[in-house]
């Protein structure tokens, strides 16, 4: 495919040069579309640069699992694909049970787990003290384990769909925002730039965080919300090798951690915190972040941190990904798509991504049924008719 092409014509043009607008205009274009991607700053520069690089097909809902497993494959596949890969490191991923209605819930989920096909096992209190020698013993009450759970990393999943546009011929437009559609009647014509306009028959709409205020300028109201995520590297220890260590979500608090470069990488939001824009870490959360590790992992007590920031992650009301049709004061507004990873998108991003890229095209999905995750599961207020994610960050309830 060429390198080259029309910067104000275009099939579909995708607002949103993250992990979610980048790899759909990549699919887009592999499905032999003429597509213009924008981007206000440089690619990455939003969540998808920034993130932990958690990946878990341990989801809390049958689409969550669904567009993790499309994800993981995607990662394990992308080298013969493209050359290149995001980095996915299968390292195993632990969910540990603190209490009784924990392990029930846990129970529950890793039911519905292997029916979708992950390979996701229980493991006596015993055993997570065995296969988790870092974890203070005798703490759990045993926990989920699947060890095609893993992680990728972030900046190089940046590079590898920025090769990816290169390489397939989207036309990549950085430092060109986004500034509202451009209609006929009810149907797209194409959007409104800082550059100029851009004419096409379709537009994807995605923005992390951002994406409310991409909606606003699109005439929509799309309830997604930004709020402070603290992310930590711990520096090396001898016991933190990463054959040592699996993964750890401690879904109650949601604190996770993950082998780093012989140390190991945290993070965390504070629930209690009002959303917003991160701008600085929260050194007294972090305490308390550390507190919690230093409780469960005391060998990471008193190491020094080698990196720490902070940086605003996307959420929707019900932790659950938007794929669906952009849905105006009037109703459906056709040819404009609406994708959002609700603050999962390294574990999430190339499913919902593909998912969009699909709906684009055939108004279906093979990936994952979309029915149920687009805008029209919100009220008016952004409030969600369908029961959160269960197993997501703690963030705010509402957008
Ligand atoms: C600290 C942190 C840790 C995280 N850890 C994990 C993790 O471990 N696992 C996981 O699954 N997820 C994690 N996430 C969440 C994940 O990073 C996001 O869900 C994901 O990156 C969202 O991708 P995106 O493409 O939707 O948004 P973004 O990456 O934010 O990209 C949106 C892009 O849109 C651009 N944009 C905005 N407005 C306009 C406009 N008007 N015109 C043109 N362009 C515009 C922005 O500049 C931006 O580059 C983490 C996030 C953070 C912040």
């Amino acid at each position: 495919m060429p390198l080259t092409g029309h910067a104000d014509t275009a099939d579909v043009v995708v607002v949103g040069g993250g992990t979610v607008g980048a790899w759909c205009a990549y699919f887009l274009r592999r499905d032999g579309l003429r597509v213009v991607l924008l981007e206000k700053g440089m690619l990455g520069q939003g969540a998808s640069s920034r993130a932990a690089g958690v990946v878990r097909a341990q989801g809390g809902t049958p689409e969550a699992v669904r567009l993790a497993q499309w994800s993981q494959s995607f990662y394990r596949r992308q080298r013969d694909e493209l050359g290149f890969d995001s980095g996915f490191v299968a390292q195993g991923y632990l969910l540990p049970c603190f209490t009784g209605a924990e392990v029930t819930a846990a129970r529950t989920r890793m039911a519905m787990q292997l029916e979708l096909g992950v390979d996701v096992e229980w493991l006596s209190p015993a055993e997570v003290d065995e296969r988790n020698p870092t974890l203070a013993p005798g703490q759990t009450l045993g926990g989920t384990f699947c060890a095609d759970d893993g992680y990728i990393t972030p900046p190089r999943n940046v590079t590898a769909y920025a090769i990816a546009l290169a390489r397939s011929g989207v036309v990549v437009r950085e430092q060109v925002r986004f500034l509202g559609l451009r209609r006929e009647g009810d149907r797209v014509t194409g959007v409104d730039t800082t550059a100029g306009p851009v004419t096409a028959g379709a537009v994807v709409l995605t923005g992390g965080p951002k994406l409310a205020e991409v909606g606003r300028l699109a005439g929509l109201r799309i309830p997604v919300g930004g709020a402070r995520h603290q992310v930590a590297v711990t520096q090396p220890h001898p016991d933190l090798d990463p054959f040592r260590v699996p993964m750890v979500f401690d879904v109650a608090s949601g604190l996770y951690w993950r082998p780093e470069e012989g140390g190991l990488l945290f993070g965390m939001s504070n629930p209690e915190e009002p959303p917003g824009w991160a701008t600085e870490v929260d050194e007294a959360y972090l305490a308390l972040m550390r507190a919690r590790l230093d409780q469960l992992v005391p060998v990471a007590a008193g190491l020094g941190l080698r990196r720490l920031w902070a940086a605003t992650i996307d959420y929707t009301p019900d932790h659950l990904p938007i794929i669906g049709p952009a849905l105006g004061p009037d109703g459906p507004v056709p040819g404009v798509t609406v994708a959002a990873a609700g603050g999962a998108g390294m574990m999430w991003g190339p499913g919902v991504a593909r998912a969009a890229a699909d709906l684009t095209q055939n108004g279906f999905s093979a990936v994952v049924d979309t029915a149920g995750l687009g805008l029209d599961r919100f009220d008016e207020q952004g409030r969600s008719k369908v029961p959160a994610d269960p197993i997501a960050l703690p963030f705010p309830q509402s957008a």
